[in-house]
């Protein structure tokens, strides 16, 4: 199974993604995840992407597009690409690196989720620093006073998840990512799924619409 999830910033795509991948062993290709790692660890291309990532714009297509063609050549089996593409040329870029492989994308699941609930589902986001673990203060909170269920990590704020920058990146959202929606949708691959429904709800919609609930 190989599979795009598509949706704004907070629409739930890393949270559903991890689940399907945990249920079906596939790959989690995140380009958030692999950046914010590079940022960390002060790599050549963390060093490139901070400012974009910072200020909620996106990194640039050529970087991208390199990173992918790097995990593809490690990860053959089924994936989710969690983020990427988020351009149109990503999303050609991507069509030719899985054409010279002989593969192809299945479905493209687009999560619906209004921005005045983006906006506040972002606002009550909190992540575990030691295992990642998503968590929302007010609909997924954690219940040991402030630490992570699963290793008792500490819990902390996203620097991109400030209202300036959540509203940029809004906008950059629907600037350049949405044109990608035709793109799938001509293709025959697009299944639309409404993104603002409890997290059960969601999988078990994302499930039937790819053929494997
Ligand atoms: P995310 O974790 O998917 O919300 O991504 C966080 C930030 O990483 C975005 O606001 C962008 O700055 C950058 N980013 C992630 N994926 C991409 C991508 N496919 N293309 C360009 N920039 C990206």
């Amino acid at each position: 199974m190989r599979l795009v999830f598509l949706g704004g910033p907070g629409s739930g795509k890393g949270t559903q993604a991890k689940k399907l991948v945990e249920k079906f062993g596939l790959a989690h290709i995140s380009t958030g995840d692999l950046l914010r790692k590079a940022i960390k660890e002060e790599t050549k291309l963390g060093l490139t992407a901070k400012k974009y990532v910072d200020s909620g714009e996106l990194v640039p297509d050529d970087v991208i597009l390199g990173m992918i063609k790097e995990e593809l050549t490690r990860e053959r089996r089924g994936f989710i690409f969690d983020g990427f593409p988020r351009t149109l040329a990503q999303a050609n870029g991507l069509e030719k690196i899985l054409g010279e492989m002989s593969l192809d994308i299945d479905y493209v699941v687009n999560l619906q989720v209004a921005d005045d609930l983006i906006i506040e589902r972002l606002g009550a986001r909190r992540l575990c620093k030691g295992c990642g673990f998503e968590y929302n203060l007010k609909t997924r909170p954690p219940q040991a006073g402030g630490k992570c269920d699963q290793c008792g990590g500490e819990l902390f704020r996203r620097s991109d998840d400030n209202d300036e920058v959540i509203k940029n990146r809004l906008s950059v959202y629907r600037e350049k990512t949405k044109p990608i929606e035709e793109f799938y949708r001509v293709r025959g691959k697009l299944v639309e799924i409404d993104g603002s429904l409890d997290f059960d709800e969601v999988f078990e919609a994302i499930t039937k619409s790819v053929g494997v609930g």
